[in-house]
């Protein structure tokens, strides 16, 4: 059995989650899981400030509490969504709780709703997709998270749904530009497992930016299958981590009281 470690997941304290921390965590135990993070939404510009403390307030506790009595690693976690529309916002939010992992992520354009409510038939794809990295390179610049995760998330929609397809090289300067921000400040690249299970068939990034990544010096990478069900908990983590050494990394991090710790990818 390979060391699987599942750095993304959702509980039913996320607004778009139906698993309870007690089901994820049965079924952690099923899978023989080394561990994984709760790391529920906190969209900064989607719920009220008092809102998401007394959510994550209660569901700190309840991790605490649990990861007693588990015979897995239990990461306290939180997905910060769009931290700079609102700074103070998510600044209160990270000195809340005595986090062990802080996932960066960005779901929309500034301004425009997520790209999970978008239609994006008829969209203009450079409209959506430039702002969308540059919002990326100031999240790692901000520097305030341990990993950013997803990039590439739009093509969930733009090819996942709608079936478009978008020619990601014209941004490679910018996603360069965001690899070496990220790497400069220790910043992690989370390869996110749930792109194979949403019609992308590849993880987010794909290979072909691992690659990038990778040959600008990166190695900081973690796994998350960002389940929203427990049946999906640590989906497509294997393979994904067949990817990764494929491409030469031989490590992928698990964080604990925010500070990262290597194991092997098996
Ligand atoms: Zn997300
Ligand atoms: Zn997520």
């Amino acid at each position: 059995m390979p060391t699987l470690y599942d750095l993304h997941t959702h509980t039913n304290r996320s607004f778009d989650a139906e698993a309870s921390l007690e089901a994820q965590c049965r079924r952690a135990t099923e899978l023989g899981l080394a561990g994984f993070a709760v790391t529920d939404h906190c969209d900064v510009n989607m719920h009220s400030l008092a809102c998401a403390r007394t959510v994550f307030a209660a569901g700190g506790a309840d991790i605490r509490r649990m990861r007693e009595q588990v015979p897995f690693a239990l990461f306290q976690g939180i997905e910060l969504g769009e931290p700079l529309e609102d700074p103070d916002y998510a600044g209160e939010m990270l000195s809340l709780l005595p986090y062990d992992y802080v996932i960066g992520s960005i779901h929309n354009t500034p301004g425009k709703p997520d790209f999970y409510f978008l239609d994006c038939r008829e969209i203009d794809l450079d409209e959506m997709l430039e702002p969308y990295f540059e919002e990326l390179i100031r999240l790692a610049e901000w520097g305030q998270t341990d990993s950013i995760a997803h990039l590439t998330y739009p093509l969930r929609y733009i090819t996942g749904k709608y079936n478009r397809k978008v020619e990601l090289s014209r941004y490679d300067a910018l996603i360069d530009q965001l690899f070496r921000t990220m790497i400069t400040r220790g910043i992690a690249l989370e390869v996110n497992a749930s792109g194979l299970r949403q019609g992308l068939n590849a993880p987010m990034p794909d290979e072909r930016f691992l690659r990038r990544y990778f040959a600008l010096g990166g190695r900081r990478i973690v796994l998350g299958s960002d389940a929203h069900t427990a049946r999906d908990l640590a989906a497509g983590i294997p393979e994904t981590a067949a990817l990764c050494r494929k491409i030469g990394f031989t490590t992928a991090l698990t964080f604990r009281q925010r500070r990262a710790a290597a194991y092997n990818l098996e």
